[in-house]
């Protein structure tokens, strides 16, 4: 990089600055200004295809009373047509893994280490959905991992449930975004379609989504978790199974907001007592 000398005790100082604010890795050289419109669509590299196929039909949506989000509109809706085709290929939990690793039209996937899939115990009562890794899951391949899967796994213990007997763990995306940062739309489309697949074959009796960006995603809703938290919905699959579904909040949000904990132990109480009701516990 090129520009004006800066002292050691500058630098150290700017350097502490970025780790107080939450930038903790470094993914390139070259700073990118973000500010800089992208160039059209015609000048861009083509993204990975699998292979043309015809327009998207409709999705089904789900069977929920929270407001419709309106179709998104995507640069590469074949994208999601071919994660949706491929899904739907799959008849077992391991072909959809072994089709999600070698998925290559997700951008993200080239800047994440691992592509991180599930954990806990494939046909468990409870499936929790979450929304992407963080640094620690991208670290070590696995879900829920860092502080806010051991705070997860806390409250789960609470009521006497754990990833080892009775919950299986993913997210909505298989990939760390950049930085942590939201996923766009387009890269929850993809994925989504992928994830839809993993409920219809992991079969949970409950679904548990954590956080409003899985909820939303997986409700295909545009309505907050703050009304959504703590009311029953269900969500219907592809194959016309509806599984009964408990939006919570995301526990990221509960170690910056330990207040809202008292109403996560509600949900986790109406969880208890939905498995207790469905004869699982
Ligand atoms: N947050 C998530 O949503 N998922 C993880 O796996 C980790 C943190």
């Amino acid at each position: 990089m090129t520009g004006p000398a800066i002292a050691r005790e500058d630098l150290a100082s700017l350097l502490k600055w970025y780790v107080d604010n939450g930038l903790d890795e470094t993914i390139g050289e070259e700073a990118i200004d973000r500010f800089v419109p992208p160039p059209p669509a015609a000048a861009r590299a083509p993204e990975p295809m699998i292979a043309q196929r015809p327009a998207a039909p409709t999705p089904i949506r789900p069977a929920t009373p929270f407001p419709a989000r309106a179709p998104v509109p995507l640069e590469s809706p074949q994208l999601v047509e071919d994660a949706r085709e491929l899904a739907r290929r799959c008849a077992t939990i391991a072909e959809l893994e072994a089709a999600i690793r070698a998925f290559e039209g997700c951008a993200i996937k080239r800047t994440a280490k691992h592509t991180v899939f599930a954990d806990g115990v494939a046909g468990a009562p409870v499936m929790v959905v979450g929304e992407a890794p963080g640094a620690d899951e991208d670290r070590l391949g696995k879900p829920f991992v860092g502080v806010s899967g051991q705070l997860m796994d806390r409250m789960f213990d609470a009521i006497g449930m754990s990833r080892e007997r009775d919950l299986y763990i993913t997210n909505i995306l298989f990939w760390r975004p950049p930085g942590n940062r939201t996923p766009t739309l387009a890269e929850q489309a993809i994925c989504l379609a992928f994830t839809r697949r993993h409920i219809e074959l992991a079969k949970p009796k409950v679904l548990v989504l954590a956080g409003g960006t899985a909820a939303k995603a997986v409700l295909d809703t545009t309505e907050g978790i703050m009304r959504m938290r703590g009311k029953w919905t269900s969500v219907r699959l592809d194959d016309g199974s509806e599984v009964p579904t408990l939006p919570t909040f995301h526990p990221a949000y509960l170690l910056r907001t330990p207040a809202s904990k008292r109403q996560s132990w509600l949900d986790l109480l109406a969880l208890d007592k939905k498995l207790k009701e469905l004869g699982i516990r």
